[in-house]
């Protein structure tokens, strides 16, 4: 049985916990034509600068609008599309769009950042660096605008010492591609993973993502603040580009302001929203500087 509701006016999300494991499999069959049949949409949720607050770019969000379920949240439907095999189809899907996207915006926002999510089976893939590349040059998109986030989780672990991936799919080998050929990668949700900070100094990585929850710990006093600027700190140090996610209020947004973090997202500036909706909050034309 399942609910949909639109909590807070920003955000989307579905419930059905009662999914028997016959469900999800047909679920997981009907991901498949839901791809080629376009049944997936993009929502954008900028992501501002600190500490003036405007867009400096924006997180591409994916969504399955179901027939039946209605709205699905990435929850629900990306692990089937890792189990499914359709993960690279999903994602080229994803890039291809958004990069379209971004590059109209681009004509507002010249040095508008686009972010991309992608899933760590991805990186599997050894061609992965090529057909990023392909897309890009289709679609006329610099890569130096284009932000791939990697759960950290993908890259620390196994990876680093090689442990549970072949050589031919070396995820940090895969980083390194990307980063040569001038892509940026964020690493996502940092601080939730295995967080092997031993690894970080060598990852070719350009920017750290902070996990909303130590966002929602910021409480002005120095045992809610002590990892959020524990990272921050350590993303400073590296030369690396720091962004707060789950960012839901001025005390919060001020908080971060005050600790050094570069980029902000989260609700308390707008939830992720449809094309047309993050449209308009774009300036009006290419600000002459
Ligand atoms: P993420 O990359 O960490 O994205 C941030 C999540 O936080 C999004 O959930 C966003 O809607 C939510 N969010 C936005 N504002 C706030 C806020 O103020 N407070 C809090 N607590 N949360 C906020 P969403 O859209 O459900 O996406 C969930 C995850 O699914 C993403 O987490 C990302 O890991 C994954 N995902 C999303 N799109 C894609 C995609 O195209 N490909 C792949 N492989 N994964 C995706
Ligand atoms: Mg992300
Ligand atoms: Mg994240
Ligand atoms: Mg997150």
């Amino acid at each position: 049985h399942q609910a949909k509701r639109r909590d807070d006016g920003t955000r989307w999300q579905c419930w059905d916990r009662s999914l028997t494991d016959e469900a999800e499999l047909s679920l997981e069959h009907e991901l498949r034509g839901a791809i080629a049949g376009g049944q997936l949409r993009l929502l954008y949720q900028p992501i501002v600068a600190l500490p003036h607050r405007e867009i400096a770019g924006v997180e591409a969000l994916v969504r399955w609008e179901h027939p039946r379920h209605g709205l699905l949240v990435p929850e629900r439907f990306v692990p089937l599309a890792e189990r499914a095999g359709v993960i690279e189809d999903l994602g080229r899907w994803v890039l291809e769009q958004a990069c379209a996207q971004a590059k109209a915006w681009q004509r507002r926002v010249p040095s508008l950042q686009l972010n991309v999510n992608i899933s760590p089976r991805q990186l599997d893939n050894q061609g992965f660096t090529g057909e990023v590349l392909e897309i890009l040059d289709r679609a006329g998109f610099f890569p130096g605008h284009l932000v791939l986030e990697v759960p950290e989780s993908a890259v620390v672990g196994g990876a680093a010492d090689g442990a549970g991936h072949t050589a031919e799919a070396d995820p940090i080998a895969q980083l390194e591609a990307l980063t040569t050929a001038g892509i940026r990668v964020a690493l996502d949700d940092f601080g939730t993973g295995y967080s092997s900070l031993r690894y970080l100094t060598r990852l070719p990585v350009d920017a750290l993502k902070l996990d909303s929850c130590f966002v929602a710990e910021l409480d002005g006093t120095s045992k809610g603040s002590a990892v959020a600027q524990a990272v921050l700190r350590l993303g400073q140090m590296l030369h690396l580009d720091t962004v707060a996610e789950g960012v839901e209020g001025e005390a919060q947004a001020r908080e971060l302001t005050l600790l050094g973090c570069e980029k902000a997202q989260g609700i308390y500036f707008s939830g992720p929203v449809p094309a047309a909706e993050l449209e308009r909050q774009l300036p009006a034309a290419a600000s002459p500087r």
